[in-house]
C-alpha cells in the first residue's frame, strides 16, 4: 500500500503532548511497529509523486496542440496567459479552454515587463481580471499562480514584487524548468515522472510552444510524456501549482489530534495555520483502523463517507480547521 517514503510522518504532532499520547490507547500504544494511529498523506490521495505542466504565453500552438492532447487525456495544464499580446486568441483562451477545466495563471498582462511598481500592478491587476472573467464560477478571492515573464526588464525590487503578490493573492510558482532549454528530448521528459515516483517529489515541466512557435518541444516528444504520464497516473498526482502551494502550505501547517481512539470510534481534529478562506483544499489522512471495521463511515461536519479498509487502514479527504472528523465502523 504506502510505503515509508510516502507518507509525511507526524508521529511527532500526535505525540509532542503527553495529553494526546495518554488519550492513545493501549492498543495504539502497545504497538510501537505502526506508523501512528493517523497520518497525512504526502501527496494528495495518497499518490507516489507530483506531477505539473506548464504553458506560458498563451503561445499559438497550445491551443492547437497541447490543449487537444490533454482533453484526450482528460489531464489539466496550467497556462501562464498574457491576455493583452498580440497573438492572443481571445475566443480560445477565455471560452473554449476554461470550459475544459484547465488552470491559468498570471504571466502579466503584456509580457512586456515592467517599469516601475505602478506599472507592476496595472500589469498584473489586468491579467488577474482576465483570469477571473475566464473563471465566474469560482469564489474570490482566491490563490492564482503567478509566473515571472522572463527576457524582459523587471524595474521592481524583491520587497516590491512580495507586497503586489500578497496584494493580488498570486503565488509565485517554482523555479522554471524548460521544455528546450532545460530538457531536450522526450527521454529527458519521461525521466523526469520516473524521478518523481521513485524520489516522491513534485517534478514539473514549463513549455513555450510545442510543435511550432518559440522554444518549441516536438508533438511527438510532448505526446511521449502524456502516455508515460497517463501510464503512471494511478500513482502520480498530476496537478496545478496553487492545488499543489495549498496542499503543501496546508500539510506543513497542520496539527492534527486523535481525541479519542477506541473500539467503536476514532474521534480526532485537524487544525491549520493557513487562512480557511484561501487555503480549502481538502488533506488526505490516513488512518489505521481496528481488522474488524472492513467499511467505515468517516464524517467530518455535514459530510459523510463511506470508505473501505485496506490492510488494515483507509484513506480520507478531510479539511484543515473545519469540523472534528469521525470515524466509525459503518453499519454499527
Ligand atoms: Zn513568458
Amino acid at each position: 500500500m504506502f510505503t515509508s517514503h510516502e507518507i509525511v510522518r507526524i508521529t511527532v504532532a500526535l505525540f509532542a503532548s503527553g495529553l494526546v499520547l495518554a488519550l492513545v490507547p493501549g492498543a495504539w500504544a502497545a504497538a510501537p511497529a505502526e506508523a501512528g494511529p493517523v497520518e497525512i498523506a504526502k501527496w494528495k490521495d495518497g499518490k507516489a509523486g507530483a506531477f505539473m505542466l506548464e504553458f506560458d504565453d498563451s503561445a499559438p500552438s497550445q491551443v492547437k496542440n497541447v490543449v487537444p492532447e490533454l482533453k484526450k487525456r482528460g489531464m489539466i495544464g496550467t497556462f501562464y496567459i498574457n491576455p493583452g499580446a498580440g497573438h492572443y486568441n481571445k475566443q480560445a483562451w477565455e471560452h473554449d479552454i476554461p470550459a475544459l477545466g484547465m488552470e491559468y495563471g498570471n504571466h502579466t498582462y503584456l509580457h512586456k515587463g515592467v517599469r516601475d511598481a505602478a506599472n507592476a500592478d496595472e500589469e498584473l491587476a489586468k491579467a488577474n481580471e482576465v483570469i477571473a472573467r475566464c473563471f465566474p464560477d469560482r469564489k474570490m478571492p482566491r490563490l492564482i499562480s503567478f509566473g515571472r515573464p522572463g527576457g524582459v526588464p523587471w524595474n521592481i525590487t524583491a520587497d516590491e514584487q512580495k507586497t503586489l503578490l500578497a496584494k493580488y493573492n498570486l503565488v509565485e510558482r517554482l523555479p522554471f524548468n524548460g521544455a528546450a532549454i532545460h530538457l531536450k528530448t522526450a527521454e529527458d521528459m519521461t525521466r523526469l515522472v520516473d524521478k518523481a515516483l521513485e524520489k516522491g517529489t513534485m517534478e514539473h515541466i514549463d513549455f513555450h510552444g510545442v510543435g511550432g512557435d518559440w522554444l518549441s518541444a516536438s508533438l511527438p516528444d510532448f505526446m511521449t510524456l502524456l502516455d508515460k504520464l497517463e501510464a503512471c497516473r494511478d500513482r502520480l498526482w498530476i496537478t496545478d501549482p496553487v492545488s499543489y502551494h495549498k496542499y503543501v502550505t496546508e500539510r506543513d501547517g497542520a496539527e492534527l489530534k486523535v481525541l479519542e481512539s477506541g473500539p467503536q470510534k476514532i474521534r480526532l481534529t485537524l487544525a491549520c495555520k493557513a487562512d480557511p478562506k484561501l487555503y480549502d483544499l481538502p488533506l488526505t489522512l490516513i488512518a489505521r483502523v481496528p481488522a474488524d471495521w472492513k467499511q467505515c463511515q468517516v464524517s467530518q461536519g455535514k459530510e459523510k463517507s463511506t470508505v473501505t479498509a485496506a490492510g488494515g487502514a483507509i484513506t480520507f479527504p478531510a479539511l484543515p480547521g473545519a469540523d472534528e472528523i469521525v470515524i466509525q465502523p459503518a453499519g454499527k
